[in-house]
């Protein structure tokens, strides 16, 4: 095969460059295995990012490959305009994975595609066209979900995003109310007054993540989201919880994200981790709010085919058969309580936060001032690629590593990852 100069010069010659590369010195990853990557030369790295939050179950995992690979010898493509089983096979699986009402799935293949449609839906189903999201939010990067976005690294000076209304990230580290008792009800109420200022009173929908992700791991205070939930219904609107990132048992307390704050949406989105890695993502609801959808055709070429969903019924029993929920709990407490004693010794660790194997480790030259360290950051990510270990980078500034691996990290990789975390930053 092409030489990795090969590949770049290939890449940049006809790869849109809208597409951008992680390191200085692009990576070529060849293979993966469980949690481990491998470039060209045989190296192996600790995948501490899992393809950006997406390989949740483990690399090439055999469950799921024989999987997909029964199925890619059977049929790969029908559409939904014939029967077959593992559209519904699946569907009810996801859907006995749902609390409350939450029994209909619609299949998609991109987290975008998901918060599109449930735009849709909450739209249609309402009558009603403004929208509330959050600042710092990322819902996707099509024309519409752009709008919901809110997150200057992905905008475009273009039109887009029409009734779109941005309230407060509940934000405990920045945020107006940091160490405020009351900060879930302040930060909810602004919704309130979105709402009352921005609006006719009356709206389609309320979009979160349960935990910000690409934002640099937003965890919203205790009882916002139940707060804003009351917000957003009082106005006439349904509850959108993207759980793109935080959905299938990464938090570890619990399976869906929205469940750590005690709610129950009307619409859930979810991508990434649903397919370890296969193109799907599916929007579930009720019977009654999917019925609306029934007015029209509503049609998706790929949307539930019969290799993703294969694959798709095999990631959640993977899920339940290796314990990984209560693994990502584990993990994730050791990688916590890690970068916690790491904080003791290098002064860059200004924040630390997540639940489960969804963390951010936000960096700041100045702990009082806080500072975002955005270069500092990046010199500690480049660092942990040297000594074998891949993880993310984000948050507003650029100033957050991203540790969301795939959860079957064992406890030996989890302190493989905290030493070379402390060498990074003690060379930076
Ligand atoms: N929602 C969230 C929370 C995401 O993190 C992402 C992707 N980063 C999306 C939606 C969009 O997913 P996709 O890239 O599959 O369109």
């Amino acid at each position: 095969g092409p030489t990795p100069d090969e590949i770049l010069a290939m890449r940049q010659a006809h790869v849109n460059p809208g597409i951008f590369h992680y390191y200085k010195k692009p990576l070529t990853i060849v293979e993966g295995k469980g949690q481990w990557l491998f470039d060209e030369t045989g190296r192996r790295y600790l995948d501490g990012f899992g393809g950006i939050v997406t390989v949740s179950v483990g690399h090439c995992h055999p469950h799921v490959n024989a999987a997909a690979n029964a199925q890619n010898a059977l049929i790969q493509h029908t559409t939904t305009i014939y029967l077959n089983p593992n559209i519904a096979l699946y569907a009810r699986d996801l859907a006995a994975k749902m609390p409350g009402d939450l029994k209909v799935v619609y299949f998609v293949n991109s987290g975008s595609e998901a918060n599109d449609l449930a735009l849709l839906m909450a739209r249609a189903y309402t009558g009603n066209y403004d929208v509330v999201a959050l600042r710092n939010a990322y819902h996707g990067g099509s024309q519409s979900t752009m709008g919901l976005t809110s997150h200057h690294t992905w905008k475009y000076n273009v039109p887009g995003g029409f009734g779109v209304h941005h309230a407060l990230m509940p934000d405990s580290y920045r945020g107006p109310f940091v160490g405020d008792p009351d900060a879930a009800t302040k930060y909810a109420d602004d919704i309130q007054n979105l709402i009352q200022f921005g609006t006719s009173g009356r709206i389609a929908a309320f979009f979160a993540e349960s935990i910000q992700g690409v934002g640099g791991t937003i965890v919203f205070p205790d009882g916002y989201l139940k707060k804003a939930y009351a917000h957003a219904r009082a106005a006439g609107g349904l509850c959108v919880a993207d759980e793109v990132q935080a959905g299938f048992g990464r938090t570890g307390t619990h399976y869906w994200g929205f469940e750590t704050q005690g709610v129950i949406p009307d619409i859930v989105t979810m991508a990434k981790g649903i397919g370890n890695g296969c193109p799907l993502a599916a929007v579930v609801t009720t019977p009654e709010i999917a019925k609306t959808l029934a007015a029209r055709i509503h049609f998706n070429t790929y949307g539930g085919n019969p290799v993703c969903t294969a694959m798709g019924r095999a990631v959640l029993e993977v899920i339940d058969q290796e314990g990984l929920q209560a693994n990502s709990l584990a993990r994730g407490a050791q990688l916590k309580a890690g970068f916690a004693k790491l904080a003791e010794k290098h002064t860059l660790i200004g924040d630390i936060r997540g639940l489960g194997l969804m963390l951010g480790v936000e960096l700041v030259k100045d702990r009082t001032t806080k500072e975002p360290a955005t270069a500092e950051c990046l010199a500690v990510f480049e660092k942990c690629r040297e000594l074998g270990l891949l993880i993310g980078k984000g948050g507003l500034k650029g100033n957050t590593l991203r540790i969301k691996p795939p959860m079957c990290i064992t406890e030996a990789d989890a302190d493989f990852l905290l030493a070379v975390l402390d060498e990074a930053l003690a060379g930076v």
